[in-house]
């Protein structure tokens, strides 16, 4: 690995006057289980990398009446563990379970997982499915990106050289919502998605209110199955709805055929991934935890 400087900054406000100076050949690191690899595979080479851990704001975890807010230092570890999310946002606690070993999941942090882009990281799609907001830090102060509009491309985010993400902010998704997050993957640990299907229903009076359905690892960026949605809402999930609105999810996928699995395999597990979470997240919306 090349040599490289490093800094340990106390606050958002000195990671920001440094990556102001440095933007050009700094990169930021948090957990480093994705960033570290990078740099040992000579995919980037930082002169300078501002490591996060200093920054004792980017790890807190905090819940009110309008929702989650999520330090952008938050560990997969911890989402899976805290009551709260497990209760109240359970795919995003699937998501972090999901994540590597516990030893990268102690590590590896949402905001890493979110800033890394890449078309099959595990948080993303709950996160998406949960219209999450990012709250990004620059000198030229603070701003906010709904997360569907993030992730521009493979490995590629809105986020400009000398900015970072401080936030994720996740809106109660309120009384009688349900979520579920499932992935395909051939090993049981220590692999990545081949596919990853996010859902998250409302109901009120026996209808569909709200429904969200985000994929991964079908196109190089995070999709959301737009038609699925639309085909749930202001209807009574039943099972042939939601087998209907599964076919409507294959259709909004662009998967490729690569040595994890082919572009038809991949529409299968859309197909099968999203009906099962689907009927999890309607489970836990009616109060039942399957
Ligand atoms: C063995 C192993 C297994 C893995 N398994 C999985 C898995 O099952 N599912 C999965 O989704 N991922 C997996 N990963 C990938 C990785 O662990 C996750 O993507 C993790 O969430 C990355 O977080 P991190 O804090 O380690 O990121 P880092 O490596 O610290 O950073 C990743 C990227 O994001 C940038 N970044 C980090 N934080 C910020 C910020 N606040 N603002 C701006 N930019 C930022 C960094 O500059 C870097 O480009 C695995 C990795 C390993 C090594």
């Amino acid at each position: 690995m090349r040599r490289f400087e490093i800094n340990l900054p106390g606050s958002v406000d000195e990671c920001v006057k440094i990556l102001a100076e440095r933007a050009a050949d700094a990169k930021v690191v948090a957990g480093g289980t994705d960033l570290l690899p990078q740099m040992k595979n000579g995919v980037t080479r930082p002169a300078l990398v501002v490591d996060l851990s200093g920054v004792a704001s980017l790890r807190s975890l905090s819940h009110d009446a309008k929702g989650l807010r999520l330090g952008a230092a938050v560990t997969a570890r911890t989402l899976e563990r805290d009551a709260h999310v497990k209760a109240g946002y359970p795919a995003l606690a699937e998501s972090g379970a999901l994540v590597g070993s516990v030893q990268v999941r102690n590590l590896a942090t949402v905001g890493g997982n979110i800033c890394n882009a890449a078309p099959s990281a595990d948080m993303i799609p709950p996160l998406l499915a949960l219209d999450a907001e990012a709250v990004i830090a620059g000198p030229r102060g603070e701003r906010r990106v709904p997360l569907r509009d993030f992730i521009t491309g493979v490995r590629t985010t809105v986020l400009g050289a000398d900015e970072m993400l401080v936030e994720l902010s996740v809106p109660d998704p309120g009384p009688h919502s349900g979520g579920a997050y499932l992935r395909h993957t051939p090993r049981r640990e220590l692999d990545i998605a081949v596919v990853g299907v996010g859902s998250q229903v409302t109901l009120a009076n026996g209808v569909c209110t709200k429904a969200r359905i985000a994929l991964a690892a079908v196109a190089p960026t995070p999709v959301h199955a737009t038609a699925a949605e639309r085909a749930l809402e202001g209807q009574a999930l039943t099972p042939q709805r939601i087998e209907e609105a599964a076919k409507l999810a294959v259709e909004a996928a662009r998967p490729i055929s690569d040595q994890r699995g082919s572009a038809e395999f991949r529409r299968h597990l859309v197909r099968v991934l999203t009906r099962r979470t689907l009927m999890t997240a309607l489970a836990r919306a009616n109060g039942g935890q399957p």
